[in-house]
């Protein structure tokens, strides 16, 4: 027999199958799907690859052909459906087929190169065993010197509890470099205990149905309809915070169950907390797999191993339990559909709703999609009919949507207050304390980051190696890049002028807690954002504890502003708007109402009512006025008439080409290349927009610069755009790569 195998290799024309034979003692264990490893070229290590046909040759090959080695898989988690959906991805988002793979397989078993004793300790967990503070003071006492620990040592100072394996693939940190750290006792290894397993820490109560309100009734029997038919149907459903969408979902999940077929539940990372997870559990029990980033590789592989030999019926997770090895989908349902997570932002860069629609109408499903903001495409769609709407008006516990003030910063000043609280806030902030009510406080930017200026000349520091400003360390006097780990020390004087007078500059979460509790000295404040939940399950405590201790003030980030229901908030203050509205992308408006409109929603979600102030000083601006009014269709006429007049989506595609090097003036030219090779013989089909250079230009030593293409993308134009992308590997400089994103949503 003869296997076709994809191998997983970046050496150009990947995307070609190469005929190996199935040994005699492998015959029984074959099938497509499964990896395997096998010698490739004229290279002594064996590859990894995919087997994506098997057959019986009909006539004797004309060369001796290679044997499989090894088979890597005991289940095949890629079925034939699941290939084809691979070589969709590859062919619209401009990628390999097996990056496309990839994110099918269950994570992190990578076979080559792994060593006997990393296998063993594959499951354990790094973090440091000492302060930050203490590291920085050894870096500078040059008691830690080698570039490698202090990379890896930064990088844990931001991120806690990772997989060693993750370390060694993603950072390219050698093992030895973790030993060496660990037997100076900087960092601990631990077996992994501490991950969070939703299913055994769940105290759960059952529960039942509700008894939907008239809206929801609506919605679940018409969708219903659907399910039944089993055929291919995009819904969206859009209903106001706490309008009872989740029921909604409960019990079309339980209809699609109930016609013997299965469903996957889409949530945005950030929402993937007890809560959202618990009301899914409470109803369905063990029937449910969770994927989620907080896993250990073994405990994902165990439920992908649950998923694919049919052990569950539901899986919930974030945007990569789309790809779930689940057969038989008879519904998709993706929640907050608004939410930018569902774009992935690394290669392949691919749109997660998309994906679905795709699945869905290869199984004849149904995909629902449900926001109280739905993303300006999906809801021109649904005006247009490719999807079918419902709208949810009023909340379903009959509580009243929350009173909205837009109060003017200008004012303000103007009475001589500067501090980030406004008068009006502070004195709504005072009457909840009295009355024993609770307040949100949102502020989307997160805290202790400093940055280091120099007063005389203004001279901000900078990586050398990126365009970021680099973060400073007060009590050690250490500047830090978090994008590379570059470290600078002993920063007295100011590199371009000389001066002494230099001074660090704090913005954020942590300095409005300083500000409120100076106004209101014995109130009790939790704050939260990514630097108070590094640990795996703090999120869920600070919010229970915000909860239950009746704790007067929770400020966060947009942490706060999804899926969690606190009866006793009654006031909520959003702060630092005129930042959000500031627009830097097409698509930074949409982003922005949806933020304060979300967050807002949290105010009065049961029987007392909501307050909503909202700090600004731009305070004319449409998407102010649009959530002033609880209006979404009000953001929606201004926001799709921009977009028209402007050309940007719904009404065009975007194909965004990043041309990056390490050498600037290589990069330049490149770019200005592929512009020509773009642009040559265009039929006027599309625009091509000369080359520019990004936000951040640099970034770990390479650089990066953009061509952009509009067009309405069919595939006449995509075939045109892959023979130019050829034309241009061939002429491009060695040194010079491209990615291309279809459609992104930051430019
Ligand atoms: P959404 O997902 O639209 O924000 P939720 O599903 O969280 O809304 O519902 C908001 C609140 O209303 C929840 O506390 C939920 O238990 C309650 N609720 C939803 N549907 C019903 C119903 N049919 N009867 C009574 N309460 C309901
Ligand atoms: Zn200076
Ligand atoms: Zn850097």
């Amino acid at each position: 027999m003869i296997a076709k195998i994809l191998i997983n290799t970046s050496v150009k024309s990947l995307n070609k199958v190469y005929d190996y034979l199935v040994p005699e003692h492998l015959i029984n264990d074959v099938e497509i799907g499964k990896r395997v490893q096998v010698s490739f070229g004229r290279g002594k290590n064996l590859e990894e690859g995919i087997i994506v046909k098997l057959e019986e040759p009909t006539e004797t090959p004309k060369y001796k052909l290679k044997e499989i080695e090894s088979i890597l898989d005991d289940v095949s988690y890629v079925s034939p459906e699941r290939l084809k959906l691979a070589k969709y991805i590859a062919y619209v988002y401009f990628c390999n087929v097996y990056d496309a793979l990839k994110l099918m397989l269950p994570p992190g078993t990578k076979s080559k190169n792994s060593s006997k004793s990393l296998e063993t300790r594959k499951d354990s967990v790094i973090s440091l065993a000492k302060s930050s503070e203490e590291i920085m003071q050894d870096i500078e006492a040059n008691v830690i010197k080698s570039p490698k620990q202090i990379q890896l040592l930064s990088f844990l100072m931001y991120n806690e509890y990772v997989l060693v394996n993750d370390i060694i693939e993603g950072l390219s940190i050698s093992r030895s470099v973790i030993n060496t750290a660990e037997k100076n006792g900087y960092v601990k290894i631990d077996k992994v205990e501490k991950e969070v397993d939703f299913l055994k820490d769940l105290e759960v109560e059952r529960t039942y149905p509700l008894t939907p309100t008239d809206e929801q009734k609506h919605v679940i029997d018409s969708i219903t309809g659907y399910i039944y038919d089993e055929e291919y149907k995009q819904c969206l459903i859009h209903g106001v915070t706490g309008s009872g969408k989740t029921e909604v979902y409960l019990q079309l999940i339980d209809r699609v169950l109930s016609q013997g077929r299965k469903a996957i539940v889409l949530v945005p990372e950030i929402s993937l907390t007890y809560q959202t997870v618990e009301r899914f559990v409470s109803r369905f029990g063990n029937d449910i797999a969770i994927l989620h980033s907080k896993m250990t590789i073994a405990k994902r592989k165990e439920e992908y191993k649950r998923i694919k030999t049919g052990k569950v019926n539901i899986v919930i997770g974030a945007r990569s339990a789309i790809f779930a090895p689940l057969d038989d989908i008879g519904l998709i349902i993706i929640d907050e559909e608004h939410d930018t997570s569902y774009y992935s932002q690394t290669k392949p860069k691919y749109s997660t709703k998309d994906i679905a629609a795709y699945i869905c109408k290869e199984s004849n499903a149904v995909l629902v999609l449900g926001s109280a903001t739905p993303e300006i495409s999906t809801y021109n769609k649904a005006l247009n009919g490719q999807i079918e709407l419902f709208e949810m008006k009023n909340r379903a516990a009959s509580a009243k949507l929350p009173d909205i003030e837009i109060i003017d910063l200008k004012d303000d000043r103007a009475m001589g207050n500067s501090s980030n609280i406004s008068i009006a806030l502070k004195e709504a902030i005072k009457q909840n304390i009295e009355n024993n009510e609770q307040t949100m406080l949102f502020l989307n930017k997160r805290g202790y980051n400093s940055y280091l200026t120099c007063k005389t000349c203004g001279q901000v520091f900078n990586c050398p190696n990126c365009d970021v400003a680099m973060t400073y360390h007060k009590s050690s006097n250490l500047l830090l890049c978090h994008y590379c780990s570059h470290v600078e020390k002993n920063v007295l004087i100011c590199p371009k002028c000389g001066s002494e007078d230099i001074s660090s500059y704090q913005l954020g979460t942590e300095k409005l807690e300083e500000e409120l509790q100076e106004a209101f000295p014995n109130i009790s404040v939790l704050r939260m954002d990514a630097d108070t939940t590094v640990a795996r399950d703090s999120q869920q405590k600070i919010l229970d504890d915000f909860k239950h201790n009746n704790v007067n003030v929770l400020i966060g980030t947009q942490m706060i502003s999804k899926g969690h229901d606190m009866p006793n908030v009654t006031l909520v203050g959003i702060i630092g708007t005129d930042a959000l509205l500031a627009m830097n992308d097409f698509s930074s408006s949409e982003r922005a109402f949806a933020n304060i409109y979300q967050v807002s929603g949290r105010a009065g979600r049961s029987k007392k009512e909501g307050r909503v102030l909202i700090q600004a000083s731009d305070t004319e601006n449409y998407i102010l006025e649009a959530v002033k009014h609880n209006s979404y269709q009000e953001f929606f006429e201004k926001e799709i008439e921009y977009r028209k007049t402007f050309g940007y989506p719904p009404f065009i595609d975007i194909l965004l080409f990043e041309v990056s090097g390490a050498n600037l003036q290589d990069v330049k030219l490149d770019a200005e290349k592929l512009y020509n090779i773009l642009n040559y013989d265009n039929q006027n089909e599309y625009r091509v927009f000369s080359p520019k250079s990004p936000y951040i230009q640099k970034l770990n030593n390479r650089f990066r610069v953009n061509v952009m293409i509009k067009a309405r993308l069919n595939t006449k134009i995509y075939s045109e755009v892959y023979n130019k992308i050829k034309i241009f590997n061939q002429k491009k400089k060695n040194g010079t790569s491209l990615s291309i994103t279809k459609n992104p949503i930051f430019i």
